[in-house]
């Protein structure tokens, strides 16, 4: 550390690991799609797009913001876009939490983050033993309300009732819905922004629309809560979405029959993915996201995630106290996950040979 740094005490976000080549992994550690991008994201990107990138991106990020507007049935002006959903969040995080932020004690670690850098004092929530969300636990809370839903690890969704439960205990107090992983199964809270004007929904083109590595995402909420935003947008970087990312996330969000068919498959490998793991002991949430989080019988989380790395797996685990036993595992193309079943019947059936 320099002598020269401000935020001393800062401690960052850890990324999954991102190998330089995946090769002869299976990389089931950061909840990126399987599949690549869809025919009409590729067609958007064409020699025509990279020429015109001598000049700054479209600041208002029209296109995208009309293309996600027409999915979801909203005005572009309820529409913002942004760097990944993480910018957002910390434009969020940084501008529109006048009364702190809160949050539950395991869900997304950027959030405690963006609370630091941002000098945001933030309050946890413990989450239940089932490792649930129960919203009554935010009665009386004044801050900005941040959940993912579902939420990381857990995976957990909370239904449209408790969500319209959270929004009303409090008019005044602005709810953030991060929906990374609500296309998977979940009902977007999209729909209650016509009734609520107390409610931001996050979206990122991350996991169900294949462009983690593009940086696009979408906050939607009133006309007035998207200006806020774009107040600290254009405070920050006006230029934030660049211009291949416009085209990609644009077609991205056209391509409905693509998202369709990528997303359901996810849904039919996660599903197939719990069973399994179920049927060997493990203890596994009834997850609604594109990951499975998963307890081994007979070895710690930690234990497990090592193994599958010597087996050419690699998965996420999280070392708090609440979620040692657990590792989150993303969901790869059904062939990667038959080899995840597969390696760990290996390594249990090692395990057991090993205590005798
Ligand atoms: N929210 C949640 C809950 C996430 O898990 C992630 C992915 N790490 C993000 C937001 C950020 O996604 P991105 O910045 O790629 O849009």
């Amino acid at each position: 550390m320099s002598r020269f740094l401000k935020l001393k005490s800062l401690v960052p976000y850890t990324p999954g690991e991102q190998p330089r080549s995946t090769d002869r992994l299976i990389k089931l550690n950061t909840n990126e799609s399987p599949f690549p991008p869809g025919p009409e994201v590729i067609k958007a990107l064409n020699a025509g797009a990279v020429s015109m990138l001598r000049l700054y991106s479209d600041p208002t990020c029209a296109m995208l913001r009309e293309a996600a507007a027409d999915f979801y049935g909203i005005s572009p002006d309820m529409v913002c876009a942004g760097n990944g959903s993480d910018e957002l969040l910390a434009l969020i995080f940084h501008g529109l939490t006048p009364n702190g932020a809160v949050f539950p004690d395991i869900t997304y670690g950027f959030y405690p983050v963006f609370s630091d850098m941002f000098g945001v004092s933030a309050k946890e929530i413990p989450i239940r033993e089932d490792f649930s969300i129960d919203v009554e636990d935010y009665r009386g809370e004044k801050g900005t309300v941040v959940i993912a839903n579902p939420n990381a690890p857990t995976g957990l969704y909370l239904d449209e009732g408790k969500v319209r439960r959270l929004l009303e205990q409090d008019r005044d107090r602005l709810v953030v819905m991060d929906e990374a992983y609500i296309d998977f199964g979940g009902k977007s809270s999209v729909g209650l922004l016509g009734e609520y004007d107390n409610l931001i929904v996050v979206q990122t083109f991350s996991k169900s629309r294949q462009l983690a590595g593009e940086r696009v995402a979408i906050a939607m909420s009133s006309p007035e809560i998207i200006a806020d935003l774009n107040t600290l947008r254009f405070s920050f970087n006006p230029y934030n979405v660049d211009s291949l990312a416009i085209l990609a996330g644009s077609a991205a969000m056209r391509d409905r029959e693509y998202f369709e068919k990528c997303r359901l498959e996810i849904i039919r490998s996660r599903e197939y993915t719990i069973e399994k793991l179920r049927e060997l002991g493990f203890n596994v949430t009834d997850s609604l996201a594109n990951f499975v989080f998963a307890a081994p019988p007979g070895m710690s989380g930690g234990e497990y995630m090592r193994a599958l790395r010597q087996e050419g797996i690699l998965v996420r685990h999280f070392d708090k106290a609440k979620t040692d036993a657990y590792v989150r595992i993303s969901i790869g193309t059904f062939e990667d996950m038959q080899t995840l079943i597969e390696k760990t019947e290996k390594i249990l059936k090692t395990a057991r040979s090993d205590a005798f």
